[in-house]
């Protein structure tokens, strides 16, 4: 049994609550469907997501306005979810990426609106940023949106976007002019899956399960009240959100790398050889200590500095916040990435069966690798 979370002093009485609660429930209804999840992808996500809210986890998801977000309880969700299954967790993690922006600063009614069902599991939400050209530069972004009396026109092109064609909303950064300085102004908007104008072009095929693709904008008229926030706040509200969830990539990290653990010493222990199990020879011990070692790393790396910011900043982070965030994600990678590939020698050939559960975890652990490019700083995995 798992004992990091109830015996670490960075988490509260709630923390331990939630993390035990979470840990029956994800054993009982998370790992009875994991099975399914890559032959039917869309359908499993979205039996997901309902699944999280009826069990009343959507609201760690979706920020509240004015209230504090309570970070480490997304990240105990996030990596009990990734213990059992990626796609849970990308249920889970899309209706906060989705969102939190509209939290900030949607104009009232339709903040609530979309929060409220959001919350509910009503409506799967999906978060738009990247495009072709414009990757890692976010302010390099081609989109346009242009005003047209009380509404918007969006044409252009996105790519890598998770939840795409699941999604009944999108959260979209588009140019909307030009800034006095010469940079390019970005606002947010929210589009309904359902606007004329709005489609999914392509669906971008993964080596894990996890449904993602590239959205056309053609003449897609959106209502002025969509907007988030005024013209121009869209590369502020869209590194808020950045800031706030890049934490918690970690923690999705920590619970494959976890699995992987688990599934690695029930499996050294099962398997004979030398007329001994393999956990009885030292060098299998040593692998194994070794993955233990980098996971307790791993997630101390990402939880203290979870609770420094929490304690230092409250629902917005400031500046050390901000550093807390980019800082932790390479260190606790890296040990993450170490666990991996000495679960994979303690497998060796076993590793290859497609039933085998700790393939599972290694391949949605390295899901960034689209299956025929690479790419790079995942916004969600
Ligand atoms: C599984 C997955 C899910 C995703 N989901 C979403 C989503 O829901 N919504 C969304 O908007 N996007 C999403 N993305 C896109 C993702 O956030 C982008 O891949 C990321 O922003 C990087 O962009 P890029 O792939 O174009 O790489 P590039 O920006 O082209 O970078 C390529 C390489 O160059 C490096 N590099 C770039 N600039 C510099 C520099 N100045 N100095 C040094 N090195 C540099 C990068 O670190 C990287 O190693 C997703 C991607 C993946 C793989």
């Amino acid at each position: 049994m798992d004992t990091f979370i109830q015996t670490t002093p960075f988490f509260s009485s709630e923390h331990r609550a939630l993390a035990g609660r979470l840990a029956q429930f994800s054993e009982r209804e998370i790992e009875a469907r994991a099975g399914d999840d890559e032959r039917e992808t869309d359908e499993a996500l979205r039996g997901y997501v309902l699944l999280l809210a009826e069990n009343d986890l959507l609201k760690h998801a979706v920020a509240r306005p004015g209230q504090p977000f309570d970070l480490r309880s997304f990240c105990i969700i996030r990596e009990t979810l990734s213990y059992s299954s990626s796609l849970a967790d990308l249920a889970f993690v899309m209706q906060g990426l989705g969102t939190y922006a509209i939290s900030l600063a949607a104009t009232e009614h339709v903040r609530d609106f979309w929060l409220a069902r959001a919350a509910i599991g009503k409506a799967i939400a999906a978060f738009a940023l990247t495009e072709p050209e414009a990757g890692s530069d976010v302010a390099a972004l081609k989109t346009t949106a242009r005003r047209e009396d009380d509404s918007y026109i969006i044409d252009g092109r996105k790519r890598f976007i998770s939840n795409a064609g699941v999604a009944d909303f999108y959260t979209v950064f588009a140019r909307t002019g030009t800034r006095e300085d010469g940079r390019a102004e970005i606002s947010a908007f929210i589009v309904s899956a359902r606007m004329p104008g709005f489609s999914v072009a392509e669906r971008t095929e993964m080596i894990a399960p996890h449904p993602i693709g590239e959205l056309e904008f053609k003449s897609c008229k959106v209502p002025a009240e969509d907007m988030i926030g005024k013209p121009g706040d869209g590369l502020r509200l869209s590194l808020q959100t950045l800031d706030m969830f890049r934490a918690s990539v970690g923690a999705a990290a920590c619970g494959m790398a976890r699995r992987a653990l688990d599934e690695s010493l029930l499996y050294a222990r099962s398997r004979q050889q030398f007329g001994k199990p393999l956990a009885g020879h030292q060098l299998i011990q040593e692998k194994l200590a070794d993955m233990a070692t980098e996971l307790d790393a791993a997630r101390l790396l990402v939880i203290a500095p979870l609770t420094r910011r929490t304690l230092a900043s409250g629902p917005r982070p400031g500046k050390p916040a901000r550093r807390n965030s980019s800082q932790l994600k390479p260190p606790a990678g890296s040990s993450i990435k170490r666990c991996r590939f000495t679960a994979a020698r303690v497998w060796y050939g076993a590793l290859w069966s497609n039933a085998c559960t700790v393939m599972r975890a290694l391949c949605a652990s390295m899901k960034a690798l689209p299956k025929s490019k690479s790419s790079s700083l995942p916004i969600n995995s």
